[in-house]
């Protein structure tokens, strides 16, 4: 898979490099290319922003070194590219999304700062990609860096071999709609507190029972959204509790 970043801080995607995605890099299955908006500036102040038409708080990102990097980027492959926009106003990132992105071969996000960026940026971008705006949740941040951290970390451990171990993908939370039941380690007693005797007698049936029941009550209590949306596809008992 291709990625490439704009920023006006490529130094924000440093950990990019480490763990499980560095490694990822480093064996060829993602190519990770971070690019300065600055670069596609040609004025002495390197200028991105400017005052907002209308009036308002705030300052707003130019049209011209968008256009340009998003240009510069889409014509460096024969492919027609997914441009993500992270931005407060865009449709919630999730699992299934995550999914759904890990099957493109290549990504390209647009890191807006300050204000976000000039409306007429997404409408030249779609001659040339396929543009969604992808929210990280109901909250704002100062900048979509942070954003495309988690969305390329979400979206990388779904590639082939990234994952040592790709049985653990399937367990995790979100994957079925359900959150994940509790885990343990060794030691068996610590601190006082034992491991449910369940997981060390060795009955795999009573163990993959205890966990769905573990599954379904964890999500009752934290997630009541998700639990009512997935009993209906699986067509689960709800705990007693709802
Ligand atoms: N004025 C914008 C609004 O109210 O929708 C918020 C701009 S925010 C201060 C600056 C940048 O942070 C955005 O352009 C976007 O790139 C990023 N950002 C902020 N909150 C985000 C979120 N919840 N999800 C994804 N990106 C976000």
């Amino acid at each position: 898979m291709r990625l490439d970043v704009v920023s006006i801080f490529p130094e924000y995607l440093a950990p990019l490099d480490l763990s499980l995605i560095g490694k990822a890099r480093r064996d060829g299955l993602l190519g990770l290319h971070v690019h300065d908006l600055r670069d596609f500036t040609h004025d002495r102040h390197r200028t991105v922003d400017d005052t907002p038409y209308g009036g308002g708080a705030g300052m707003v990102m130019k049209p011209e070194p968008w256009g340009e990097a998003l240009d510069h980027i889409a014509g460096q492959g024969d492919s027609r590219p997914t441009l993500i926009v992270p931005g407060p106003g865009g449709t919630p990132f999730t699992q299934a999304m995550a999914r759904e992105l890990a099957q493109q071969d290549w990504l390209v996000f647009a890191c807006g700062r300050y204000e976000g960026i000039d409306e007429r940026v997404y409408e030249h971008a779609r001659s040339a990609y396929d543009v969604r705006v992808v929210s990280l949740g109901d909250y704002v941040l100062n900048g979509g860096e942070v954003a495309v951290l988690a969305i390329v970390e979400a979206v990388a451990r779904l590639l082939p071999g990234v994952i040592g171990n790709a049985a653990s993908l399937v367990e995790e939370s979100h994957e079925d709609g359900l959150l994940e039941y509790p885990v343990y380690t060794k030691p068996a007693q610590w601190d006082g507190r034992a491991v449910p005797d369940v997981l060390l007698s060795g009955d795999h049936g009573r163990i993959a029972r205890w966990r769905h029941e573990q599954r379904l009550t964890r999500t009752a209590a934290r997630r009541p959204d998700l639990l009512h949306a997935s009993a209906t596809l699986r067509g689960d008992d709800l705990p007693g509790e709802l």
